[in-house]
Parts: structure tokens; C-alpha cells; sequence
């Protein structure tokens, strides 16, 4: 996602006066300051199909976003086209709070069948309201409740969401009474190799990043106080795509498990086959207590949880409501994803595919400098672009191209590729097809996405 100044005035876009125009117009005039996709893709969609997004201008595009990693298995998948039409005609209710159904049971099955066997055992799960960012406010407000404390331990570079406050204005005191008030977020330091926090990198920094945290949880005048929770991706995604090492997480299970601080990995977009497991911990071994889990579980309908280790499990009867906790044709569409993608094995092909894509990239930035570091896990990779001109740091990266990677963008779209930024400066190109995106579309995107990166460093859509 890429939040940048825009100009008050907006300029009319070229994409206007295609067909498909008068729509994006009136979006424009109508539509909130705060879009982001839209403006990034000026595209009215009419027609997707696996990785193929077809626009009202008849073009087509291979959709490299997924819906923010929400499409594991592609736009309009049969399997999931199947269970929503299985289910609509069944006559089942389609909105039922929390009550129980028979897709809430089987997509609960689904899920905990998905899930690493020693987290799953025993787990509860909490439906919340349908997006990310609800699921994560659940699970810290579940920890808070659970510790009686409430500051949460967080990491440079995270991305957990956007509501903020909506219990700050809620009235109810029932609600409110249980959680302790007071409280902040400490903010520690990611090992993000490429710009090394530490300005080591490598495995140096990686130690650096564990140990600064252990001995800041120790320091009776480091300032922070005992947390209700530390929260982190395990792979960040809007931060830039930064993998953690697999030790560095387990030395955060250690240090949080040894300092009785309950430990959330928020899974919300390396779930479901994405990273190359069908959970990003499984990488590492890593046991959390709590995961907070959307996007694909839905597949492509809003649907949000999270499980927890049932010590957990503190909250009294209604503690944490919401009216869209019932959504029956995500939880058809989500238990067929899930079980698709174990069933095909879609994990391990991102894992080998996502190798193949990286392996590519590395071969091609011998001759196009511009592209700093190629990283990521699974599908779900980015290319820092840099200027190669620019001063090195200390630790050999040069300096981000935020001009670059907007002009990288819109020169692969006018190739008939979607790719979104993220990263610091939104200078990060990010790639999160869906698992099923064939040898051939691979081919397709290397080509496409080289050839815009070439041309763009060329001078390809400067002014
Ligand atoms: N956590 C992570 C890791 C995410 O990537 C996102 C969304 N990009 C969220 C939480 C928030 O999800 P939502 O946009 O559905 O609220």
C-alpha cells in the first residue's frame, strides 16, 4: 500500500477518456481522499479469472496484487465459485452473528485441520468483525484482558492495520472496566538485513536486534513496562517485504516465553500457503500464543479470526461483539480455499516458485543496478529499487528510489502487469500472485517486470 502527498487538485486522469472512463471519473469526484489502490490503477475491472483481471477498456492485466494477498487461488477460483453457489442454494442463512451453522463448524474444521498441529490442539477461535485490523485489536484487547496489562512490545517496519480508538469512544463500561488502562507501544527494532536497524546487517544484526530486545525487557530503567503482548509478522508485507530469520523468531518465543509475555503473530497476509508453508511460523517452529488470521481464509469474501491457546480464553460472554462475525458465504468460501490449497500441495509450489522468480531477479540485477536487494519468502516477494549512483551505508545499500519504483509501476501496468509498492519509501516493488499462477504467467511476469524496470530506469515515464 503506498500512502503518499498527494495534490489537493486532483489531476484528470489519461484513464478517463477510455471506455470505463466515466466510472473512474465520477470515483474520482465522489470517492474519499484516502483511496490508494485506485489511484495507483486507474483500471475498472469487468471481468478476473484466475491471475487475468479484464478491464472495461478490454484490456487485460496479470494481476501481481491478489487483492493485497488476499486471492490465493486467483480471482473467481471454480472451487470457490462452487461452495458460494453450493451454499446459496442450499437456502442458509447468509448474516448470523455468532450463532452456529453447519459452514461455521466445517470451516472451523478446516481451519484447525490447517493449522500447526501444537498450536491447533486444544485452541480457541473468536470471530470477529471481517477485516485484519479487527482481528488484531481482538487479539490485543483478548491478551490485555488475559495479563491485565496494556502496553504492546511492536516492530519497526510492522503493519497490523488502521482502526484506531473505536473502544476509546465506546461508552460501555462493562466493556471497558476489564482492561487496564495506561499503557503504550515499545518499539523494537525489526532485523530488516538490507538496512540493518544496527547498520551491521547479516547475521551480526540479526543478533543485535534479538539481544537489544532481551536487554531492554530487563533494564529496570529501560522504561518499558510489563507488556500484555508482543505482536509481529513473521514475514512483514507492508513494511517491504523483510523475512525474519528463523532464529530470530525463535529467540523472540524464547525471550516473551521466559517473561511470561503472551507472543502474536499476526498471519493476516503470509497465511495460507503464501510464505511457502501453509503458515508462516511453520518455518521456524515457532509456537505463538495467538494468531490473527484474514485475507485468504475468506477466500476473496471479508472474514477475520483469531485463535488463541485457550489460557487464554478470559473474556466473559460478550466481552467482544460485532455484527459481521456470521458471514456464511466466507466461511464456504474460505473452507474451500483452505482445503484446496493443502490438497495441491500450493504451499510448497510457492515455495519452489518463489525461489525460481527470486533466483531470476538475482540473475537480472547484474544488469539492472537499480535493483538494490530481490527478498521475500514463498510468493510473497519484493525488489528494493535503489539509486546505484547514490552514497552506500554502511552497510553496502544504496540509497532508495521512491521516483523510480512510481514510474516501475506504472510502466509494468502499461505492460499489463499489476504490481503495488510497500516498503519505507514506497520503494519497494512487491509480487503476491496467487499460488496458483502457472509456469507460463511466471515466464510472462519476468519479462514484463524486467522489461518496465529496464525502461524505467531508462527514463520511461519521467518528466
Ligand atoms: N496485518 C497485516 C500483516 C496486514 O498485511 C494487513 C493488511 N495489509 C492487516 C493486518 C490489516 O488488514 P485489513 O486491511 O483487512 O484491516
Amino acid at each position: 500500500m503506498t500512502l503518499t502527498a498527494e495534490p489537493a487538485a486532483e489531476p484528470v486522469n489519461a484513464a478517463e477518456a477510455t471506455p470505463g472512463g466515466a466510472i473512474l471519473r465520477r470515483q474520482r469526484v465522489r470517492e474519499s481522499a484516502a483511496r490508494t489502490y485506485a489511484r495507483s490503477f486507474p483500471i475498472v475491472p469487468v471481468r478476473a479469472h484466475g491471475m487475468t483481471v479484464e478491464g472495461a477498456d478490454g484490456r487485460r492485466y496479470l494481476d501481481c496484487l491478489s487483492g493485497a494477498g488476499t486471492l490465493a487461488l486467483g480471482h473467481n477460483h471454480p472451487e470457490v465459485l462452487a461452495a458460494i453457489r453450493r451454499t446459496l442454494d442450499s437456502g442458509a442463512p447468509l448474516h448470523l452473528l455468532d450463532l452456529a451453522t453447519a459452514e461455521k463448524d466445517d470451516f472451523t474444521s478446516a481451519l484447525f485441520a490447517s493449522l500447526p498441529a501444537e498450536f491447533a490442539t486444544g485452541a480457541k477461535v473468536h470471530f470477529c468483525g471481517p477485516a485484519g485490523t479487527d482481528a488484531v485489536e481482538a487479539a490485543l484487547k483478548l491478551m490485555q484482558t488475559a495479563t491485565g496489562r496494556r502496553g504492546a512490545l511492536a516492530f519497526t517496519g510492522a503493519y497490523h492495520g488502521m482502526t484506531a480508538g473505536a473502544l476509546a469512544v465506546t461508552a460501555n463500561v462493562a466493556v471497558k472496566a476489564p482492561l487496564p488502562s495506561g499503557g503504550e507501544t515499545t518499539r523494537l527494532p525489526y532485523p530488516y538485513a538490507y538496512r540493518c536497524p544496527f547498520g551491521v546487517g547479516g547475521e551480526r544484526g540479526t543478533e543485535l536486534a534479538a539481544t537489544y530486545v532481551q536487554r531492554l525487557l530487563d533494564d529496570p530503567s529501560g522504561g518499558v513496562l510489563p507488556p500484555a503482548a508482543m505482536i509481529l509478522e513473521a514475514v512483514q508485507g507492508e513494511g517491504g517485504v523483510v523475512p525474519a530469520p528463523d532464529g530470530w523468531l525463535r529467540e523472540m518465543r524464547r525471550i516473551t516465553a521466559e517473561r511470561g509475555i503472551p507472543l502474536i503473530v499476526d498471519e493476516v497476509q503470509t497465511g495460507v500457503g503464501r510464505t511457502g508453508a501453509m503458515w508462516a511460523v511453520e518455518h521456524s517452529g515457532v509456537v505463538p500464543d495467538a494468531m490473527v488470521l484474514s485475507k485468504a481464509i475468506g477466500g476473496s469474501l471479508p472474514l477475520a479470526v483469531v485463535v488463541y491457546r485457550e489460557e487464554y480464553d478470559g473474556w466473559l460472554p460478550g466481552a467482544h461483539t460485532g455484527t459481521f462475525r456470521g458471514n456464511t458465504l466466507a466461511m464456504a468460501a474460505g473452507a474451500a480455499t483452505l482445503r484446496y490449497v493443502a490438497a495441491h500441495g500450493l504451499a510448497e509450489r510457492a515455495a519452489r516458485l518463489g525461489e525460481r522468480i527470486t533466483a531470476r531477479l538475482r540473475e537480472a540485477q547484474h544488469r539492472l543496478p537499480v535493483i538494490g536487494e530481490v527478498r521475500g519468502r514463498g510468493l510473497m516477494l519484493g525488489i528494493e529499487l535503489v539509486d546505484p549512483t547514490g552514497e552506500p551505508d554502511s552497510c553496502g545499500a544504496h540509497p532508495v528510489d521512491p521516483a523510480l519504483a512510481v514510474r516501475v509501476r506504472a510502466a509494468c501496468l502499461s505492460r499489463g502487469l499489476i504490481v503495488e509498492l510497500g516498503g519505507r519509501h514506497d520503494a519497494v516493488l512487491r509480487l503476491l500472485p496467487p499460488l496458483t499462477i502457472t509456469d507460463e504467467q511466471v515466464e510472462a511476469v519476468l519479462d514484463r517486470l524486467t522489461d518496465a524496470i529496464e525502461a524505467a530506469s531508462a527514463g520511461e515515464g519521467a518528466r
